[in-house]
């Protein structure tokens, strides 16, 4: 949870019993006593040390990418974190802090996670709203370069266009809240991102009272233009510039509105912000559309795609490239091509076994469940092939009053402009019909918006030493979300989709897939199609 607005002091100080760096002598030899300040002085939430009443030089940490270690009773190892250019963090500096007592240690513990957890102290009266002047939550977390080229992604019209113009996804937004106007007629609504502002004017059509469209990046403005130019639903909207984790709202919501969903339902991060809005605007037990979100997984088998992947490589085992031999990187090529999640629309019947799914329930889920993302693997085998990676798609639930209806990216149903991803294993695994797969999808978020995903697959092989188990073979690949393959060019079986008009697509509905209904995988054999221009979020 968040602290709010005026709850927080201006800071709070613990006189220490002595201050060192690591691997050094006390700071001081001075009798003043050393104090440790927490603060937001400077716009951040900081820990500083002062000795009659000045700051100690390059004594200051920033909460937000600072950790605290336990030493002992009475004494803490305070670190920062810095991150280098491959998002790995590393910590670089650190100091040493001894309490008098055992009880100053632990108020000085708590004050430090509560401090850590600060975002919004004082704010600057707007007129829609407040926003902080401190580092939030959002800013403390996620690197600024991307935040930065993610805002300007989505100022352009032709990405919010791009949105726009998946009609499975819109489609199925609109349907959902004129179906369950009962959810929001007489009621406040907060859109969570609203990019042009279109689940707002949806919001309004189904008669709110009042929609707050909260929206970062520069597209607040064409909000408001769009929203303008629609004076009979614009005037119950208030389009307010700013992120969801720092502005201020006059009321709460009696329901969230929001597409905060990336490829594998979780890239950008997005989601996070949804339930941190859940935490600073939803009235208890408000409803939110959407409130689940399901990630969907199962073992594929795709010759062609493992072959094209690993011939991308082949160009550096060339061992005369003018008169240079290219083949000492041929293995960290080898590696990169595979650490890239596969974007494309595939053919339901390269899957192996029945789907399994992990639920994030959005009206439960806390933002920090979200970091990190661990999901164990079983499926039984229902043809006997080689499996070449993990597929994944999702679909989120809109529970309306009236009508409950799936949004779904399911392989086979019609195509949306998330399309479905697929991790491809560098070592491919033999399994035969009936035969147990186990693994583990492992995803761990990170400060570029994304996730690394660590994936592992198991299964039993069959042949000598059968009659002790079997020996497991096991292939494992690390994968960056943030760095996907897009391969729309190639052979797109469900294009056909995108040319049906909206109101067939919102008969999208959720897709199981059973076992009786999987053939033998096979090769897609069609010639490709023209691309259908749809380009990714
Ligand atoms: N609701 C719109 C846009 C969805 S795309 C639609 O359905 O068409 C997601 C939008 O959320 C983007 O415009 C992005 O700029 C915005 N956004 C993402 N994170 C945000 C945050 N933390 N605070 C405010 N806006 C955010």
């Amino acid at each position: 949870m968040e602290a709010s607005a005026g709850l927080k002091p201006k800071r709070s100080d613990f006189t220490l019993a002595a201050l060192s760096q690591l691997s050094s002598s006390p700071v001081s030899s001075s009798s003043a006593p050393v104090v440790a300040r927490f603060c937001a002085d400077r716009g951040v939430a900081e820990l500083r040390f002062c000795q009659d009443s000045n700051f100690i030089d390059g004594f200051d940490f920033n909460l937000g990418t600072s950790r605290l270690f336990k030493l002992g009773p009475v004494q803490w190892l305070c670190i920062s974190e810095s991150s280098d250019n491959n998002k790995e963090k590393s910590y670089s500096r650190g100091v040493t802090i001894h309490f008098r007592t055992e009880e100053e240690s632990r108020d000085f513990h708590s004050a430090f996670e509560q401090w850590q957890n600060v975002d919004v102290t004082q704010g600057t009266d707007l007129p829609n709203g407040t926003i902080s002047d401190v580092r939030s939550k959002f800013d403390n977390k996620i690197e600024s370069s991307s935040a930065k080229m993610y805002f300007h992604y989505y100022g352009q019209l032709l990405h919010q266009q791009n949105m726009l113009q998946d009609y499975v996804r819109t489609g199925t937004y609109y349907a959902a809240v004129i179906e369950n106007r009962a959810d929001f007629t007489g009621r406040v609504v907060v859109d969570v991102g609203a990019g042009s502002g279109i689940l707002s004017l949806f919001a309004a059509q189904a008669g709110a009272k009042h929609v707050y469209a909260v929206e970062a990046s520069e597209m607040a403005e064409y909000a408001r233009k769009l929203i303008a130019g629609n004076p009979s639903l614009g005037q119950r909207i208030t389009v307010i510039k700013g992120k969801v984790e720092e502005v201020e709202l006059p009321e709460k919501a009696d329901i969230l509105i929001s597409e905060p969903m990336g490829t594998l339902l979780v890239n950008e991060r997005m989601l996070e912000s949804y339930i941190i809005a859940r935490d600073r605007f939803l009235v208890p037990k408000g409803k939110m559309f959407p409130s689940i979100g399901r990630i969907h997984m199962a073992p594929f088998s795709d010759e062609y795609l493992f072959v094209e992947i690993a011939n991308k490589a082949l160009f550096w085992q060339q061992q005369n490239y003018y008169g240079v031999d290219l083949t000492p990187l041929y293995g960290s090529a080898f590696q990169g091509y595979f650490s890239q999640p596969v974007v494309d629309a595939f053919d339901p019947r390269l899957l192996v076994s029945p789907p399994m799914c992990h639920v994030i329930d959005f009206n439960e889920v806390k933002e920090e469940d979200l970091y990190e993302i661990d999901i164990p693997l079983k499926f039984i085998a229902s043809v006997g092939t080689r499996v070449h990676g993990l597929a994944c798609w999702f679909d989120v639930l809109f529970n309306g009053s009236s009508v409950q209806r799936w949004l779904t990216t399911a392989p086979g149903a019609p195509t949306t402009h998330w399309y479905q991803i697929r991790c491809v294993l560098s070592q491919p695994i033999y399994v035969m019909a009936g035969q147990e797969i186990t693994g583990r999808l492992h995803m761990i978020a990170h400060n570029a918006q994304s996730y690394t995903i660590y994936l592992t697959l198991s299964a039993k092989m069959w042949g000598p030493g059968a009659e002790q188990g079997g020996i497991l073979q096991t292939s494992s690949c690390k994968l960056d979300l943030k760095e996907p393959y897009y391969r729309m060019s190639q052979p797109q079986p469900y294009t056909m989709a995108q040319d049906q008009q909206p109101h067939q697509l919102l008969q999208a509905q959720d897709i199981q897939i059973h076992a009786e209904d999987l053939e033998e995988p096979e090769l897609l054999q069609q010639q490709p199609l023209e691309n259908s221009g749809a380009q990714l979020q």
